[in-house]
């Protein structure tokens, strides 16, 4: 991967049609903005219920977007990162209507995990309630199978996620069939989705166990024969991400987006800059994705509430309250339980709108971002600054499509016009041009000044960000 800004996008939402829209925008108004796109799933389907992380057939480009061709044509542009959905497939994949029709004499039978499977002797309430789940309730859903009987099935998100046995014979040569297909369609990059829960083992948590690792090491190796690298996405304490980073090629600063905000609300760097001490060089930093800004990441660990996390504890609610307050409420209607949510840890709403909409304090978020250690990447909404789509959120009652705003080929010529977009883009370009960015990286905070210094033999790039003012500058120095 090249270290250059990253776009993360839907292609159907950025480029109102398919891939080959989306590559017309490569060559013209996005023409040497980005270094590499993550594509978000453009698998079949692209609309299922949870925006395509529910593929039904993970080797097929839906049609609607157009074919794997495109997706090479694309890797010609750009570095390409894009979703293994490792953890679950849908319910109505062929293989698991084949479950339901044949039972266990389905050839797929394997592929898919039961509770029975994980529990052969019975789950008993201590079991239970070490699992771990983005939200509470059964990790199972009950499928009523063609003979009448009904068998619970391990869904960890939705119902019609159904998750996958990785291990079984059924599960690898699924895998292998979507890493060969990548493989030859010129990704560059695998982001394994949701990897966390991707092995379950009776009496553990279920999430991040030591067979996760192996299972990703496993894959890593499998994929880096491929000639790919890894992206593991995983919401945990910051101490764990920081073990989990030393062992994968990369994983995502979670911790940033609302470090930063809190740094912003309370005029002070102290914490960002603790983090940014620690913080895994080997990251791919964000603002927003496709969805919504973890707390979890900051706060403190999620099982044992005595490990403290990045800000203190008592500032968690504050800083949740006053992302609301900034966004002016909207968010609250996205957010936790209001609106059938996935993650009930995580706030919904655009970055630009939890900075009030305030141009100056969005872009020092960037300049922020872009001095990180790490890979910046950019999503789609936030890089042309489009506020929370309250439209799209009241159609759906969707709480992620607040952050999720379909554009058409008018409105991104008209927000690439507005003049916090065209800074935005200058400083992608200066983020890109600059060769200190692969350096070494210093920190310092002293009397409300947060530096963020880069260098590299002679060249030095220096973020001075003031947290009384609220203010920033950028220097490039040469030495003599
Ligand atoms: C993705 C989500 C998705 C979930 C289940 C996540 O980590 O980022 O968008 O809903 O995995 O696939």
């Amino acid at each position: 991967m090249k270290n250059k800004v990253n776009l993360i996008t839907y292609v159907d939402r950025l480029a109102d049609g398919g891939l080959k829209e989306f590559i017309n925008l490569l060559n013209h108004e996005l023409k040497g903005i980005f270094g590499g796109v993550h594509l978000l799933p453009f698998f079949y389907p692209i609309d299922g219920e949870d925006a395509g992380f529910d593929p039904i057939d993970h080797t097929k480009v839906d049609h609607r977007l157009g074919d794997w061709g495109d997706i090479y044509a694309i890797s010609e542009l750009v570095d390409i990162t894009s979703d293994l959905i490792v953890n679950h497939i849908s319910a109505q994949s062929n293989q698991f209507l084949d479950v339901l029709k044949n039972g266990q004499s389905s050839e797929y039978t394997s592929l898919f995990l039961t509770k029975e499977t994980v529990f052969p002797n019975g789950l008993d309430s201590d079991q239970l309630k070490a699992i771990y789940r983005p939200r509470p309730g059964l990790p199972f859903s009950d499928k009523l199978m063609s003979d009448g009987t009904t068998t619970e099935f391990w869904t960890t998100f939705t119902s019609n996620q159904i998750d996958i046995d990785v291990y079984s014979e059924a599960g690898k040569t699924y895998l292998d069939s979507i890493l060969n297909t990548f493989a030859q369609s010129g990704i560059s990059l695998i982001r394994l989705d949701a990897a966390g829960y991707a092995v379950k083992k009776a009496g553990t948590s279920c999430f991040m166990i030591p067979e996760t690792f192996e299972f990703i090491d496993h894959l890593t190796t499998k994929a880096h024969d491929l000639g790919m690298e890894v992206l593991v996405e995983i919401h945990s304490y910051y101490k764990e991400q920081i073990e989990i980073a030393k062992k994968v090629d990369y994983v995502y600063d979670f911790a940033l987006p609302p470090l930063i905000l809190h740094a912003i609300y309370n005029h002070t760097g102290q914490y960002l800059k603790k983090w940014l001490d620690i913080s895994p060089r080997n990251a791919i930093t964000v603002l927003d994705t496709h969805d919504g800004i973890g707390v979890i990441d900051i706060g403190p660990h999620s099982l044992d509430k005595s490990l403290s996390g990045l800000i203190p504890d008592e500032d968690i609610n504050s800083l949740v309250e006053e992302m609301h307050t900034r966004t002016n409420n909207t968010s609250r209607l996205a957010t936790g339980e209001a609106a059938s949510n996935l993650d009930l840890y995580q706030v919904n709403t655009t970055y630009y709108d939890a900075l009030g909409q305030d141009d100056r304090l969005y872009l020092l978020a960037r300049a922020i971002q872009f001095f990180s250690p790490g890979i910046p990447q950019v999503y789609y909404q936030g890089f042309l600054a489009e506020p929370n789509d309250m439209d799209l959120l009241l159609n759906t009652g969707v709480g992620r499509d607040i952050n999720r705003h379909y554009f058409t080929k008018t409105s991104v010529s008209e927000a690439l016009d507005r003049p916090v977009v065209e800074e935005l883009i200058q400083l992608i370009k200066y983020r890109n041009g600059r060769k200190a960015f692969n350096g070494t990286f210093h920190c310092n905070y002293a009397g409300e000044k947060l530096t963020l210094q880069w260098t590299l033999d002679k060249e030095h790039e220096i973020l001075v960000v003031d947290f009384g003012q609220l203010s920033f500058n950028i220097n490039s120095v040469i030495d003599q």
